[in-house]
């Protein structure tokens, strides 16, 4: 869409060989040392430049050309947007997502009977939308086959939604035998899959003891890295989250509860850690006519929820307190929540005491690093890609400012601007 015209070719043409070489050389030497592409450049003015790996600057132009940052300076406008007046920084990233999760037309989670899978595809669809007006253009979905189609979607350019990336279908205990699970990871890479998911403890309200083996664990860990993939793992506890650990995998959700050693561990072999404080919990409770009596979400379920609620706030300190883990940024968005998505920062820094710039961290240059783009996307740096947000207000003052979102630039296209 913005697209270099050079109607410079056509009168060359006209010129004698000799005069022709001459002004194209002239041309080339111009090009060379000026931007010559300003034409169709876009340029951001920010008051504030949150560069996502813990920089701050004041009064900078951000040029955009063909999809990425190409220049950060303090040049002059006129600008294509200013936001003199605002905070810039990336294009924020949630690692872990449920993008088709919703409520049905009988405000009741999950597909109503008879639903179509076309049907749960638009939900899909609207939560993407959701996500992306929220400011976040990266998220991975973990996740069902459907997603795969949506991601397809998305990176057409057309419909409005995150960069979507997928586990498709995850790995549970009951999906196979070592051999078998081997097998599966090779499959789910065939089919497209960008991160393999892997159900190692059950869910917390059935009491999150670990479920898998250590041998069905160390086959899909061991399998993945052999592929080259990402490893994504559903874990509570010591044992089940050491197991995953040793084993190489890559990413530990929910931890919630663990020992000392574990903190140790995960600093030491550099595994990413993304717990959940409070927007599932609240989401769940919030909503909690819409789940109760489905599958798990039992009076029992949403006591045990109440508990891991409170202990996963301890854990988060003491692993902010003991080490120096690859705290990331992932919200288990489900139905509900979509949208929300910056809400689990701002409750990981006013509830479980993280600093400001560690969580906008978190949820921009780390998670990129997480999912494998940490040189593409979550900084802003000339040769990124364009993922930019513009707020009212000063995260780093008051955090609650992510609510703020007014610009949401994804691969140099304008999704919203108010
Ligand atoms: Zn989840």
């Amino acid at each position: 869409m913005h697209k270099n015209k050079t109607p410079q070719n056509k009168f060359t043409r006209r010129l004698s060989p000799l005069a022709g070489g001459l002004l194209l050389l002239i041309q080339l030497v111009i090009a060379g040392s000026s931007a010559q592409a300003q034409d169709d450049a876009i340029t951001i003015r920010a008051g504030r430049l949150l560069d996502g790996i813990g920089g701050v600057r004041e009064n900078v132009t951000i040029t955009i050309a063909d999809s990425r940052i190409v220049r950060i300076d303090n040049s002059s406008g006129p600008y294509t947007y200013d936001f003199s007046d605002k905070t810039v920084l990336p294009g924020m990233i949630d690692t872990h997502i449920h993008i088709g999760a919703h409520f049905n037309s009988m405000g009741r989670y999950g597909p109503e009977p008879g639903q179509t899978s076309e049907q749960t595809l638009l939900y899909a669809a609207e939560n993407a939308y959701l996500t992306l007006m929220a400011g976040f253009t990266t998220v991975q979905s973990v996740g069902s086959s459907m997603d795969k189609d949506l991601r397809d979607a998305i990176a057409r350019g057309i419909l409005p939604g995150p960069r979507l990336l997928t586990s498709l279908d995850p790995i549970r205990v009951n999906t196979g035998t070592p051999a078998q699970l081997r097998e599966v990871v090779r499959q789910r890479q065939a089919d497209g899959a960008d991160v393999i998911k892997m159900f190692a403890s059950a869910s917390i309200r059935d009491g999150g003891i670990q479920v898998m083996s250590d041998a069905q664990i160390q086959a899909v860990c061991g399998e993945a890295n052999a592929l080259g993939l990402r490893t994504i793992v559903h874990a509570y506890g010591t044992e089940a989250i050491t197991t995953a650990i040793e084993a190489g995998c890559t990413q530990i959700e929910h931890g919630n509860r663990y020992s000392d050693d574990v903190i140790d561990l995960m600093t030491e072999r550099g595994t990413y850690y993304d717990p959940h404080l409070g927007l599932l919990y609240a989401n769940y409770f919030d909503n909690r006519a819409k789940f109760i009596g489905i599958g798990n979400y039992t009076e029992a379920g949403f006591a045990a929820m109440e508990e891991a609620r409170v202990i996963g706030y301890d854990t988060f300190k003491r692993t902010l307190e003991l080490g120096d883990v690859k705290i990331v940024y992932g919200t288990d968005a489900l139905a509900g929540s979509h949208g929300m998505n910056a809400e689990e920062l701002i409750y990981r820094v006013q509830e479980g005491g993280q600093d400001r710039m560690a969580a906008i961290i978190s949820a921009t240059s780390l998670a990129a690093e997480a999912l494998g783009l940490g040189e593409e996307i979550g900084t802003v740096q000339p040769g990124f890609q364009a993922d930019l947000v513009a707020i009212d207000g000063d995260p780093l003052e008051d955090i609650t400012a992510l609510r703020n979102v007014a610009f949401v630039m994804k691969d140099g296209v304008v999704y919203k601007n108010f």
